[in-house]
């Protein structure tokens, strides 16, 4: 934690000291250099993936032998994760229409509204057809249901079946053992990005993109300091305990972009706040892969800041409309870098604005994805002490 900490401050700095004062035609490389390093680390953890996934839910759903109390976790926890995604995303219009980041520029678009991806498309989207598709991040969706139904057969074996379940939590193991290995080189990964970040992001924090990444960074903070507080009260634990386990995750998240290289330090941290596996076995994985706040939060904020680049006014009907494309494209959002920038091209077409607006966000994608992932892992955890309490569970100290 500390390395990692250390790693993180480091990197700004001597991101910072080279972006001041290189000149640019060394800065590129360079810069290259560090995010290839930082890269080496997501995808280790990305290999990693299918397989963390396949065992901890599989060995989770088996391990819980009782379906109801599974329907009870699965019901709980979808219903926290849709409530935070929308308070979320109402943090997101508030950011967006006061600090009104996009007004006065006047662009002028030159592309037909798009049509948006249909509800049938969304849908069958999370049941790839393929058994080699639940091999690939993108397919995480059917990998967590062929997990789930996996480990519900086990438990339909009976007594025989108590071998395939040690086997399962076996695998788990070894997988936990395995993250933790590629673990070691965290600190470095993290060192890397965050020099990468500042030479090549440092001077992109000015005029409209830093009003939005102000206003962004300060609603998304709020949201993680003030309503994951009143969660994990709720669920019995100081919110200070969670603050210190989930700074870790929090750092690895925001410097590698994707929430699911961030689920082994996840589980970590819950492990940490003494969350029963049973649990976080279960709400950690499918939460990585579904529970978005902080990307709702940026998909609204940068519909609203597009409408406005291209003085496109919005009613409170787009606003209903928005929370909801929100919820949808976030859950859609794929847990990797640059995920919500190419599900805001579906929240905009649900919006009927204009799609330049994802090339625009882009410039910036890099520091807004860093803050919303570093709030995505966060919501999950949060969400996983209360689920854990309203089930009985004791945080084990
Ligand atoms: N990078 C985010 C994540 O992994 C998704 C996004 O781009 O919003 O959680």
């Amino acid at each position: 934690m500390l390395f990692i900490a250390l790693g993180f401050v480091l990197g700004i700095i001597i991101g910072w000291i080279i972006s001041a004062s290189a000149p640019p035609e060394v800065k590129g490389p360079v810069a290259d250099w560090f995010k290839a390093f930082g890269d080496i680390f997501v995808r280790l953890i990305r290999i990693v993936i299918p397989p963390l996934i396949f065992f901890t839910i599989a060995a989770a759903t088996a391990s819980i032998a009782n379906a109801r109390k599974l329907g009870k976790i699965l019901a709980l926890m979808l219903f926290l994760y849709i409530i935070t995604t929308i308070i979320a995303s109402v943090w997101g219009i508030i950011a967006a229409t006061t600090i009104a980041p996009g007004v006065g520029l006047n662009l002028t678009s030159q592309q037909p509204p798009p049509t948006p991806p249909s509800g049938i498309d969304i849908l069958l989207s999370f049941f790839k057809p393929d058994f080699s598709d639940l091999l690939v991040v993108g397919g995480a969706m059917t990998m967590i249901i062929f997990a789930i139904i996996l480990g519900l057969s086990v438990t339909f074996l009976g007594d025989e079946g108590r071998k395939i379940a040690n086997i399962l939590s076996l695998g788990s193991k070894t997988m936990v053992s395995f993250v933790r290995l590629i673990m070691y080189y965290a600190p470095v990964a993290v060192f890397m990005y965050a020099a990468w970040l500042m030479i090549k992001y440092g001077p992109q924090m000015l005029g409209a993109y830093a009003k939005f990444l102000g206003g962004q960074y300060l609603f998304t903070l709020l949201h993680f300091l003030l309503v994951y507080s009143i969660i994990v009260w709720l669920g019995g634990l100081a919110p200070i305990k969670y603050f210190k386990a989930q700074t870790y995750p929090f750092l690895i998240a925001f410097t590698t972009r994707s929430s699911a290289a961030t689920l082994p330090a996840n589980m970590e941290a819950a492990r940490r706040m003494g969350v029963s596996d049973e649990v976080f076995g279960v709400t950690l994985p499918i939460g990585a892969t579904v529970n978005m706040d902080g990307t709702a939060l940026y998909q609204v904020m940068s519909a609203i800041f597009v409408a406005q680049l291209f003085n496109i006014g919005l009613t409170p009907f787009h606003y209903g409309l928005l929370i909801f494309a929100a919820l949808v494209g976030s859950i859609a959002t794929a847990a990797i870098p640059g995920g919500g920038t190419i599900m805001l091209a579906y929240v905009l077409a649900v919006m009927g604005l204009p799609l330049e607006g994802v090339g625009i966000m882009l410039v910036i994608d890099p520091l807004a994805d860093a803050i919303r992932t570093a709030i995505n892992v966060s919501g999950d955890n949060a969400c996983t002490v209360l689920i854990s309490k309203f089930l009985g569970y004791k945080l084990r100290s």
